[in-house]
């Protein structure tokens, strides 16, 4: 694949990732994941999780990859375990989600202005992708990101090695990241212009939202709802 796809929207696109074998060790993780859970009598969803929200999104919130018995289990962003259950708690608080719990695809639940992406699309061992794998999903985020660009404002990035992960998609699906690259913190703000002169697009770090987290304080609800809220400033008023 190149760095972006020709893909017209993201109906699209969605229905293309979700049939993507291209890394076999995800393959195979996301697949094992789901033998267990037969076990359990449980069907899961066992491929690669699209991208969730409107296609006229301006904000972005984007962690790293799905978990083995959240969104793998679930099939949707974040939906079906304690990280989930954080975030769209803040995201409900501050207008961006239509409620404020998310258990399965069938919820109802709708989020506002906002999409939520991965740069890994697979569950990944010790939700450690490695190098090659996350190049080689990158394409599928650069594609998504480059068709949200007449809208997108602003990327709420959970978590460094999202951070990490997200820069050069950032880059090959037109924005211009300065060199060095800059490091991650909970709290920093990045406007990036654009390469070909449109819109710029503010990244926002933010500690990510798992329990070793939010279960010790070091992210808060009202942190994160700050970080919600700045990107909200950043993404203005839909005109
Ligand atoms: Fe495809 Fe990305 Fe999953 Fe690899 S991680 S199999 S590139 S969707």
């Amino acid at each position: 694949m190149g760095e972006t796809l020709t893909i017209v929207d993201l109906q699209d696109l969605d229905n293309a990732v979700i049939t993507c074998r291209r890394c076999p060790r995800l393959v195979a993780w996301r697949e094992a994941a789901a033998t267990q859970s037969r076990a359990r009598k449980e069907q899961y969803w066992a491929r690669p999780v699209p991208g969730f929200g409107p296609a006229d999104a301006r904000i972005m919130v984007v962690g790293l990859a799905p978990a083995a018995h959240g969104s793998n289990r679930t099939g949707r962003m974040f939906t079906g375990d304690r990280s989930g259950d954080f975030l769209f708690e803040a995201l409900h608080a501050v207008g961006l989600a239509s409620q404020a719990h998310a258990v399965s695809r069938a919820d109802g639940m709708r989020l506002i202005d906002t999409r939520m992406a991965a740069p890994v699309r697979c569950a990944p061992p010790e939700n450690k992708p490695t190098p090659q794998e996350r190049d080689t999903c990158r394409p599928w985020l650069a594609t998504e990101l480059e068709l949200l660009r007449p809208t997108l404002r602003a990327v709420v990035v959970l978590g460094a090695f999202g951070w990490q992960a997200l820069l050069p998609v950032l880059s090959a699906a037109g924005w211009q990241v300065p060199k060095p690259r800059p490091v991650f913190g909970h709290g920093v703000e990045i406007t990036l212009p654009a390469a070909d002169g449109g819109p710029a697009l503010t990244l926002l770090g933010c500690y990510h939202v798992s329990p070793h987290n939010t279960f010790t304080g070091r992210l808060t609800q009202a942190m994160l709802r700050d970080v919600f809220r700045r990107a909200q400033e950043f993404a203005g008023d839909r005109k």
